[in-house]
This record gives structure tokens, C-alpha cells and sequence, in this order.
């Protein structure tokens, strides 16, 4: 047994490197790629990005601790000087995935793939959170690492022992998804749901759900498809899982019929109360959210943990309480100096229609204070190429119905949505930048109301909640 992560000789053989320098150590503790979060022990892979080379870094790597740097052949003889242990491959990313494939091939973990267009973080989260229930091992991606470098890094970073792993899988374009899934190889593979996302690189939702269906083709024999039975394209994706031959889709949802159903659902001041019936077990979850996406998420937690051998009921216990990640729909409650408070929203971490709805939707349940409004202060939703003017015009329903009485828009293509709100009462304006929304927002905002702020990450809305939460 060691408590190394690798073995220095084990790593040698799985990348089929050629060490060279002095001080090899004896194995590594942790695998990074950026120099500024390397820890001591740690092997630095020196990838080159598209606005950066890993090689430039090494000497910052080195450092910062790290035990062994991992180079390429080609960029070897510009490397000069630098003193230490290395191991030189073609391929610092290729060698990545053959670590990585040395991961997944040592390993006995049950595993589950997330992806889907909005929801995998969020997702991925709540399992790594949930299913170490009971004291059980879980290891799971860190932040959206989720692409062509996330997944490898993700699956090299996978500790020979684990009971769980849960990887986040996305993509912006065809094919993206089919290697990484076939590195990960789970047991499970969950589609939160298809909507328009990076709708800027494909025709229609067909051709996004065309994408995600490629998670099925690295299920191991015997694994299980969940695929969410509220979104239109579960039946599609389901008849691409059996194509590709997998003979276990399950569903989950509020629809009839579900495998994993939501049965009830009660918002309250804090959260909301959900109750589930999964595989046969009724369970009861105390979200810390109100918004009814996040119970959609739960249940595709709860049904992957019952397909991986986990208790649901103490999976659902822990569960409780649990926190969303950072952007992705906190609540805060904002003391007001002159009393009462306000309900802050934050959902700044991105958007695109389906999330933005479903923030919108969450805002319609808060309940207000006396004399409380609704309020949005929303912006641009990127990505979205020629439907985009259409999309942000589509918003204007759902923030009626959600009785949002004052809107704060920032950017360049939301101002359809003002036009689309011109004959309506609400008061909207458009503003150039996140801060001069704040300024005009910080004039008009009083105790008992409740809002939302959500945007594409680009526009940066997240200064607007930063302001808010440490001015009160
Ligand atoms: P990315 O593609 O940026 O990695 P992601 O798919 O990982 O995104 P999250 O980061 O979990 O998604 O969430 C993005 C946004 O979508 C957040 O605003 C979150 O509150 C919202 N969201 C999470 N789950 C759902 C859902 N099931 N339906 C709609 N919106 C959701
Ligand atoms: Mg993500």
C-alpha cells in the first residue's frame, strides 16, 4: 500500500515517459495543470492551451512544490536550465489521457457521468455531496471541468481507492463528448435535460440532443441511461440509448410514470420540502433551494445513487440543507439598515433560456415583505447566434407571470426584451454596464423585496451580488 496518488514508476509505464533530471520522487500526491494552484507534491503537467503554455510555468510550478513536471519532447530543448525531476513525453495532453485511462482501468469505483445543458455542476455536486453518505469515499470533478483537459485531469486525479466517482461531461460542439465518455467509462450516465445552450452551434435542439446521447456510448455493459422524463427529448435520447445498445434507461421527473418521481413538492421561507418515490422507496428532502429545478436535480441524484448500491435514505438525510455552488441560485437574506431585509438571488454564474427560466420561476415563488417587489436584474444571454433576438424577447412571459414589477437589463442583445415589455407596466431599464445597474438599482431597492440577478458569465453580473452582500 502507498499513499501516493501515483507511484512515480507506475506513471512512467501508464504515460510512457522518460524521466530525466535529478530527484525523482517516489510518487506524487495530487495532479495540476496550473502553476498557481499547485500543491506540494503535486506532478505538473505542462498543457498548452489556447492562451497558454504550461512550459512557460514550470519554474513557477517547481516552486510552488511540485514533485515531478511533466514535459513535452518537443519543448524540451528550449527548457534550458531548469533543475528538475521531469518526465518528457510526445504529448502532455495525450499522456494525460493515458494516465487517465490507467485511472479508470485501476479502479473499482461505481462511476456516473453528468452531463445535459444546464444542471451537470449543480448535479455533480449534489452527488459528491449525498453520496458520502454514511462515510463513503467520493471523489468528483472539481468546478465545470468538463471538456477535452477537464475529464482527463478529472479521471487522473481518481485515488485508486474510491467507492464513488462523479465526472461533469460537456461540450459546445458534435463529438466532444463520445472520447471523454469512453475514457470515463460509468456505470450510470445522467442527462439533466436538453435546452438551448451554445445554441450558436447547432440547428435545433435534435442536433444538441444528438450530442448529449453520445454519454450513452461509454456506458459500461450493463450500465443505466437516466434521462429526464419532464423534457421532450428523454424519449429520443432513451430510443438513442437502446440504439447504441444499452438495455437500462431509467427516467426521473414529476411526469407519471418516472422511475424516479417527484410526488410532492412545497416551497417554504428557507427552501422547500420534496417527496420522492424512488425505485420503491419514498423519500423526503429538505432543500435549502425553493426553485423546483433543484428537486429535478435531486431526483436524478437519488436515482443514481439507488442504481449504484447507495442507501437513498441516508443519501436524501444528507442532502438536507445542502447548499448550491456558488452562482448557481444562493439565497441570501440582506439585513436593511432601516429594518426588514431583502432576498438576494444569486444566479450570476451563467444563463441561457432554460436556466434563465427557471430562475424566473423561482423569483414567482419568494415571498415578499410588506411592500415587497420582484425584481430582475438581468443580462445578456450568450451564445445563442440567430435565435438569440427571439430568446431574449421570450422572456418577457415568464416575467410577467412571475409578477416582476422592475427590471434591470445589462448588455447588448437582452434589448429585445425591452421591446417586448414596452406596452407593459413594468418598469424596465437597459443599462451599458453591471455597475451602473447596481448604482440605479441601490436608489430603487427597499426592504421586503426579493431579486434576481442572472446573466451569461461574460457580462459579470456577480459584481452586482458581491456589492450587494457586503455593503448589507
Ligand atoms: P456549464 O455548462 O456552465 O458547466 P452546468 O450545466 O454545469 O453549466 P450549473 O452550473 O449547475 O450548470 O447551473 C447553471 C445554471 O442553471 C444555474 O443558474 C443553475 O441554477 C441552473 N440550473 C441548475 N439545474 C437546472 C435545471 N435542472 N433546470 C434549469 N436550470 C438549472
Ligand atoms: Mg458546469
Amino acid at each position: 500500500m502507498t499513499d501516493f496518488l501515483w507511484e512515480t514508476s507506475v506513471l512512467i509505464d501508464a504515460m510512457k515517459a522518460r524521466p530525466i533530471g535529478t530527484g525523482l520522487p517516489g510518487g506524487i500526491n495530487g495532479i495540476s495543470i496550473d502553476s498557481r494552484t499547485v500543491e506540494p507534491g503535486d506532478a505538473f503537467f505542462a498543457i498548452a492551451g489556447d492562451r497558454f503554455d504550461g512550459h512557460d510555468f514550470l519554474t513557477n510550478a517547481r516552486k510552488a512544490g511540485a514533485a515531478l513536471h511533466i514535459v513535452s519532447e518537443r519543448r524540451l530543448p528550449a527548457l534550458g536550465r531548469l533543475q528538475a525531476p521531469m518526465l518528457v513525453v510526445d504529448d502532455v495532453l495525450a499522456a494525460l489521457g493515458r494516465l487517465a485511462e490507467a485511472a479508470r482501468a485501476r479502479s473499482k469505483a461505481q462511476i456516473v457521468a453528468v452531463t445535459g445543458s444546464v444542471g451537470k455542476t449543480t448535479t455533480k455536486e449534489a452527488l459528491r455531496h449525498g453520496l458520502a453518505a454514511n462515510g463513503a469515499s467520493v471523489h468528483a470533478s472539481a468546478a465545470s471541468f468538463n471538456n477535452h483537459w477537464g475529464v482527463p485531469l478529472s479521471l487522473a486525479r481518481l485515488p485508486a481507492e474510491t467507492r464513488y466517482a462523479v465526472f461533469e461531461i460537456g461540450m459546445n460542439h458534435p463529438g466532444e463528448i463520445r472520447p471523454l465518455v469512453k475514457l470515463v467509462r460509468p456505470h450510470v450516465a445522467i442527462v439533466t435535460l436538453i435546452a438551448a445552450a451554445h445554441l450558436g452551434h447547432f440547428r435545433d435542439l435534435d442536433e444538441i440532443a444528438d450530442a448529449k446521447a453520445e454519454i450513452f456510448e461509454g456506458l459500461v455493459t450493463g450500465g443505466t441511461a437516466i434521462v429526464n422524463a419532464d423534457d421532450p427529448k428523454s424519449v429520443k435520447l432513451a430510443s438513442i440509448a437502446r440504439s447504441v445498445g444499452v438495455s437500462k434507461v431509467s427516467t426521473f421527473g414529476e411526469a407519471n410514470g418516472a422511475d424516479f418521481r417527484l410526488t410532492d413538492f412545497e416551497a417554504s421561507a428557507d427552501g422547500a420540502t420534496m417527496i420522492a418515490e424512488i425505485a420503491g422507496t419514498t423519500v423526503s428532502v429538505d432543500l435549502a433551494m425553493s426553485g423546483r429545478h433543484f428537486a429535478q436535480n435531486t431526483l436524478a441524484v437519488l436515482g443514481a445513487a439507488s442504481l449504484m448500491g447507495a442507501d437513498v435514505e441516508a443519501v436524501a438525510a444528507e442532502l438536507a440543507g445542502w447548499q448550491p455552488v456558488k452562482g448557481r441560485g444562493q439565497r441570501y437574506h440582506l439585513p436593511m439598515p432601516s429594518g426588514g431585509e431583502i432576498q438576494l438571488f444569486d444566479d450570476s454564474y451563467n444563463a441561457n433560456p432554460a436556466s434563465m427560466r427557471a430562475a424566473i420561476a423561482t423569483l414567482a415563488q419568494a415571498r415578499l415583505g410588506e411592500d415587497g417587489r420582484r425584481i430582475a436584474v438581468l443580462g445578456d444571454m450568450k451564445e445563442l447566434g440567430g435565435h438569440s433576438h427571439d430568446l431574449h424577447a421570450g422572456l418577457a412571459d415568464p416575467l410577467r407571470e412571475a409578477g416582476v414589477s422592475r427590471l434591470f437589463l445589462v448588455g447588448e442583445e437582452i434589448a429585445p426584451l425591452a421591446q417586448a415589455l414596452a406596452e407593459d407596466d413594468m418598469t424596465v431599464s437597459m443599462h451599458a454596464s453591471p455597475k451602473e445597474a447596481q448604482e440605479s438599482l441601490l436608489t430603487d431597492m427597499r426592504a421586503g423585496d426579493a431579486i434576481l440577478v442572472k446573466a451569461s458569465r461574460s457580462i459579470g453580473l456577480e459584481s452586482v451580488v458581491e456589492a450587494l452582500v457586503s455593503r448589507f
